[in-house]
């Protein structure tokens, strides 16, 4: 994959993921947190506003019932008088202005107060009556009020309606007092017709303000649409077939928006955090192979590392690059290093390897010892089989030092006909041997070329490092060098190790 398109699929993730979390968070804060949140704790709200108006209106009504049965009982009307008259503020709120007594006939009879406005309202509440379970409290609404009904029989032909029409300011204080309804809109309604809309609270208010009464009133059941306003929650309720309505303020909502808008910073901080991640790794990925390409670019001109480049195949710009680049690296390390006749190293690479190898040997008191080879009287075969026979000689020395020396030993073409054989490790005894197995199996062994038998032989100079003498890489090559030229002197095909007695000035082989 190429490194635009990985970048380009990299931050697609990147965007997808984001996106991912984003659209997560919102739809965990909106739909499962919010929303039921909202719904839970609406519901509770609204549960506990249902019971405590419930709770109040019950009270009235049983002590009302009770009033009632007890005047009733001796069926006289100044008894069941002073029954309703001892319900009047019984619990500190008198919720009832009137309380009427209808008998079937239609005639009604005011207990505590006026009667119901005209014949047309007493009927209205007999016609209700008629569909409410006995002894079970019921509110009517009519055009001039809120009524609570209250049939005293199953048997309707006969049963007292007692008929109490609710106090508007009075239920308001009521409301007004219980915990449940604060921070709320309240809306008391009946069908169409709304009774009271309580604002407990200035947020409530607030509310009243941003939707107008209409508003409110359009959406009372309609659940579905409520749910679309931002901050407007709507929940119905029965209390003896009255409706409540429960909205719930809009400071509620907020306190989510801000949930919400602190779940998508922290989003957003983690995202970022996810991002630098993800752009270090990604740089980091890009960078590595670049950086070993330099190194290696490095190693190649300090001769640092012989080691194949230890590179991953991504398979995009910078795995071709490295690739071609490790190609190059044999190329140049080939050119730079080897001799390309004989196949062993040159020169500058035996110099660089040298200073390395005495330096070790130096510090670790370990032996290194340096053979140098020449052929013994070269210029003959030159001229004898010409120069190609010549090449061809040099070439099989190079492979014959290779073979009777080990992997650790450096074997350099030092020039012309001469070689150097370095072994780390190796003190004079051993490297004489190494020299004399080289210089029998050329005496032993003759060379071939074009199907002749070119017989050639090789002197050897050997010096190891010591700390006394040679003891550093220039005195190594010159002391194998003296040691040679006495080989040389000394008649040739030969092999010598290097003493102090050897140095004369001027002689060099
Ligand atoms: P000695 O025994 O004293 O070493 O005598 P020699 O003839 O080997 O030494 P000398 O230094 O006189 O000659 C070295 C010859 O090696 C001279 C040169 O032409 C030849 N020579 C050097 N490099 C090459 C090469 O790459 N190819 C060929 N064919 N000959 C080379
Ligand atoms: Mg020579
Ligand atoms: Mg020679």
């Amino acid at each position: 994959m190429k490194i635009r398109t990985k970048l380009v699929s990299s931050f697609c993730a990147c965007i997808i993921v984001m996106l991912a979390i984003l659209g997560s968070i919102i739809y965990l804060t909106f739909e499962e947190g919010i929303y039921n949140d909202r719904q839970e704790i609406f519901s509770l709200k609204a549960a506990n506003t249902a019971k405590a108006f419930n709770a109040a209106i019950e009270k009235e009504i049983d002590i009302f019932g009770q009033s009632h049965k007890e005047a009733f009982a001796g069926k006289s009307k100044p008894s069941l008088q002073s029954g309703f008259h001892r319900c009047e503020g019984a619990n500190g709120i008198r919720l009832f202005s009137e309380v009427s007594v209808i008998s079937p006939d239609g005639n009604i009879r005011t207990i505590c107060s006026q009667l119901p406005d005209g014949k047309s309202t007493a009927i209205a509440l007999q016609v209700a009556a008629r569909n409410i379970a006995p002894n079970t409290p019921q509110f009517v609404m009519l055009p001039d009020g809120l009524y609570l009904l209250y049939p005293d029989s199953n048997d309707r032909s006969s049963a007292l309606l007692i008929a109490a029409k609710i106090e508007k300011d009075e239920l308001r204080k009521l409301l007004g007092s219980l915990n449940e309804v604060k921070d709320s809109l309240l809306v008391v309604s009946s069908g169409s017709q709304t009774f009271l809309n309580l604002a407990t609270s200035k947020s409530s208010q607030d509310l009243v303000d941003i939707y107008p009464k209409e508003m409110q009133q359009q959406r009372i059941g309609r659940k579905k649409e409520q749910i679309k306003l931002p901050a407007l929650i709507v929940c119905d309720n029965n209390v003896l077939g009255l409706k409540l309505t429960h909205v719930v303020s809009r400071e509620f909502l907020l306190h989510d928006l801000v949930k919400l808008k602190n779940r998508i910073v922290s989003a957003i901080i983690l995202i970022g955090w996810m991002s630098i991640w993800v752009v270090l790794i990604i740089a980091h990925r890009l960078s590595r192979p670049i950086i070993k390409l330099s190194k290696a670019t490095n190693d190649i001109v300090t001769f640092g590392n012989d080691e194949k480049l230890d590179f991953i195949a991504t398979g995009d710009e910078v795995g071709m690059l490295a690739q071609n680049f490790e190609t190059m690296r044999l190329k140049i390390l080939e050119l730079i290093a080897k001799d390309p006749l004989t196949d062993t190293y040159n020169r500058r690479y035996l110099m660089h390897i040298l200073e390395q190898e005495t330096a070790r040997a130096l510090r670790e008191h370990e032996a290194l010892s340096c053979i140098m080879f020449d052929m013994d009287h070269f210029k003959a075969i030159n001229d004898t089989y010409g120069h190609p026979a010549g090449d061809e000689v040099l070439a099989e020395l190079g492979r014959r030092l290779k073979l009777h020396t080990r992997i650790y030993d450096t074997v350099a073409r030092f020039g012309g006909e001469e070689f150097v054989v370095l072994s780390p490790g190796i003190g004079q005894d051993d490297a004489r041997s190494i020299a004399e197995r080289i210089r029998v199996s050329l005496e032993n062994d003759p060379m071939e070329w074009q199907g002749l038998k070119i017989h050639n032989t090789i002197s050897a100079g050997i010096a190891s490092i010591d700390e006394a003498i040679v003891n550093s890489t220039e005195k190594l090559i010159v002391c194998a060098d003296r040691a040679l030229y006495m080989a040389k002197r000394s008649g040739r095909n030969q092999t010598v190790i290097y003493e102090a007695d050897h140095d004369s000035p001027g002689d060099s082989a």
